[in-house]
């Protein structure tokens, strides 16, 4: 119950409107129930004959009612679908601003088939909240309101009967179909999740399937979901139609008791035959906002789950929060890592531990060591993906907690092993640095990462993950990107390590290239042309080892002088 408030409060602003809609939705009912009753009324009445002068009010009843139905069935649908609009837009809005920060550290627990799955279909399924959770009842409310009130004109016993039947129609069969159908909506959100999560794992991994031999057995994994899902809604259909006869039934059975109770009254002459078959109508009439009921319980029941699964992604607290007054960047940027340390939650073990060292503006430095060292995490800390447990990275002399996380990242140039680009155009991955980037500014910075040749290309389109580009073009958009990002601080994490040799020595080049005068931090497990480090940081289960020049560590005999010999003898062998 608490979500369901939590989604009320959501689509609170729009109470107003909503209210109005409900409003105009019970007019359309009402429309319907007095377009039946003023019709009732001109045939019972013509069977007697009467004068056509006497029937003049029925007319202008059925003209005036058949066209309010019609005008207000239209102007409730548009202001539904305005709301509806306003709070998908809304909805949509708030998922990506609380989303953001949480990205990465809180959201790689989940799988990118499952996030999806929570942005599309479950803010779907909440954008209905009000057309299919909200309006039905309402309406059924205020219909149930009016019967009782036209019927205990005539009698008490009749607006009980009514109030009987309208309950029966409006809790009874809503509880039963929902007891039937306990746990189909999750079942089948469940199933959709499922599958979209093995769809999305065969769209990226289909070359690994491939040549595992795993495409037969991913595809029955799919097609099992699939018939899961489909038995489920086969179940789901027939519960419905199921609680469409019950109401159906309902309405007859209340037509028959209000007929039982009002046919003495004629001889009392409470009711004559005219009125007995107005309200006979319109008995029938009002069953028809009932109809969506059963349905309403099963939305809300959809509709919870989606809001708690949203709300599980929400609730996280970001990793990295801003700063409510941030200082602004210092012009001096010398970096200072005092005593830190930090461990994945759920490790026991640290990734980092106790890590101090300087990096003066200008210097060039190389934190190298085994896979596992820690490297990696450094990069994450600096870009405050994850803060540190103890300890401090400071630039300028000011802790980076104190920074703007968005500024930071702006004034620190990343090249990392992957580099991801957008299933959009060259122009497009590029601005995504510097959105106010000319078309000049953009050939300037392809050429100098060395892709002069896609200057005249760059509205063409990169492909699916940049799969129209090769590696080494991957890697010089992403300096592209460094470049016009024009940071004073660059960390290249493991760079060029997915490149072949002699593109990884070009790619190489023209990082040295890039990076005069700028401060350097490269990570890498590959010691190549080492020569031209200021120093190097030696990393080995979250601990600097050894600290030096490269022909110093070469001269000592300890893990920077094995992993290098191990790596060239490698080299020569390989
Ligand atoms: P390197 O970059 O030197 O290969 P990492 O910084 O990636 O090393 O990892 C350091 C240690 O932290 C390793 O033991 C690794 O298993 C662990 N680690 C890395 N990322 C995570 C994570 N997201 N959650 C838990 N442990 C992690």
């Amino acid at each position: 119950m608490k979500t369901f408030f939590r989604l009320i409060a959501l689509v609170k602003p729009y109470f107003w409107w909503m209210a109005l809609a409900a409003l105009i939705g019970f007019a359309t009912t009402g429309s319907g129930i007095g377009l039946l009753m003023t019709s009732a009324y001109i045939i019972a009445k013509a069977a007697l004959q009467p004068p056509m002068v006497t029937l003049q009010l029925g007319i202008a009843g059925v003209r005036f009612f058949g066209l309010a139905r019609g005008v207000f069935r239209y102007i409730e649908r548009l202001i539904s679908h305005n709301i509806t609009f306003k709070i998908l837009a809304k909805l949509r809005l708030w998922f990506y601003d609380a989303i953001e920060p949480l990205a990465p550290a809180r959201l790689m627990h989940f799988k990118s088939g499952d996030l999806l799955q929570r942005v599309v279909d479950d803010i779907q399924s909440l954008e209905n909240i009000y057309t299919r959770v909200l309006g039905p009842p309402l309406t059924a409310l205020l219909v149930a309101a009016l019967m009782w009130f036209l019927l205990g004109v005539y009698s008490l016993q009749a607006a009980l009967l009514i109030l009987c039947f309208h309950s029966l129609a409006g809790i009874g069969v809503p509880l039963l179909t929902r007891q039937l159908s306990r746990g189909l909506s999750v079942g089948i959100m469940n199933r959709k999740a499922e599958q979209q999560v093995l769809a999305l794992d065969l769209f990226q991994g289909i070359g690994e399937l491939q040549l595992y031999g795993q495409l037969p057995a991913h595809l029955a994994a799919m097609q099992s979901a699939e018939s899961g899902k489909l038995q489920l809604q086969r179940k789901n259909a027939i519960i419905e139609g199921l609680h469409e006869s019950l109401t159906g039934l309902l309405m007859n059975g209340a037509l028959i008791a209000i007929l039982w109770a009002l046919i003495p009254s004629i001889s009392t002459g409470v009711v004559n035959g005219i009125s007995l078959t107005v309200i006979t109508l319109a008995v029938m009439a009002s069953f028809e906002p009932f109809l969506p009921l059963p349905s309403t319980l099963k939305h809300l029941e959809a509709d919870q789950l989606a809001g708690e699964r949203l709300f599980e992604i929400l609730d996280a607290k970001p990793e990295t929060v801003a700063p409510l007054t941030p200082l602004p960047f210092p012009a001096e940027h010398s970096i200072q890592v005092e005593q830190l340390s930090f461990t994945y939650p759920g490790s026991d073990t640290k990734a980092l531990d106790r890590l101090t060292f300087t990096v003066l503006p200008g210097e060039h430095i190389a934190i190298v060591g085994p896979s596992g060292a820690g490297k990696s995490t450094i990069t994450s800390l600096f870009m405050r993906f994850w803060n540190s447990s103890e300890g401090s990275i400071s630039i300028g002399g000011h802790n980076i907690t104190l920074f703007d996380p968005e500024e930071l990242r702006r004034q620190i140039a990343l090249v990392s092993q992957r580099t991801y680009l957008f299933a959009e155009t060259i122009r497009e991955n590029l601005t995504l640095a510097a959105p106010d980037a000319t078309d000049d500014d953009l050939k300037k910075a392809l050429t100098a990462a060395g892709l002069s040749h896609f200057t005249a290309k760059l509205d063409e389109w990169c492909g699916q993950h940049g799969m129209k580009l090769s590696g080494g073009e991957r890697q010089r958009i992403a300096i592209a990107r460094v470049l016009l990002q024009h940071a004073p601080i660059m960390i290249l994490d493991e760079a060029t390590a997915n490149l072949d040799g002699v593109t990884e020595r070009e790619v190489t080049q023209t990082l040295n290239a890039i990076s005069s005068g700028k401060t350097l931090i490269t990570i890498t497990h590959r010691l190549k042309a080492m020569e031209q480090y200021d120093r190097i940081l030696v990393l080995e289960k979250g601990k600097i080892v050894e600290q030096g020049l490269h022909r110093e560590l070469m001269d000592g005999n300890g893990l920077y002088r094995r992993m290098w010999e191990l790596q060239h003898v490698a080299e020569m062998t390989g």
